[in-house]
């Protein structure tokens, strides 16, 4: 959690750096409060991990920024338009099996088998 803006502040997050170790995050206020948040999109198993590791989670949905309270988790555990992101925590990484699955290409049925 960072420094805190009079009032409820907001603004679109966008990819910056982080100031202390370098890495590629996104960063806005969110209701008064600087966010930095690791740029990796959350699967499921993400997101409880991450909570289970005392990381906020956060969803962003049309450049919006949600907090990810039990009551949205409970009523969203899955959301499929909005994505879930955490706080960014300096040195840590977001293990590829934590993060959400890449859309798998789309299948032209009518396209000539490949052989
Ligand atoms: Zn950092």
């Amino acid at each position: 959690m960072g420094s805190r803006h009079p009032g409820m502040y907001r603004t679109a997050p966008s990819v910056t750096h982080c100031g202390d170790c370098g890495a590629r995050v996104l960063a806005c206020w969110h209701e008064g409060w600087h966010e930095v948040l690791e740029d990796a999109e959350l699967s499921q198993v993400g997101e409880i991990a991450a909570l289970m590791s005392g990381r906020r989670t956060f969803e962003l949905c049309a450049k919006q920024l949600y907090r990810r309270t039990p009551y949205r988790i409970r009523n969203h555990p899955a959301p499929v338009i909005s994505v879930v992101l955490t706080e960014h925590v300096c040195g840590t990484t977001i293990e590829r099996a934590l993060r959400r699955p890449e859309p798998e290409a789309a299948v032209d049925e009518h396209a000539p088998p490949p052989f």
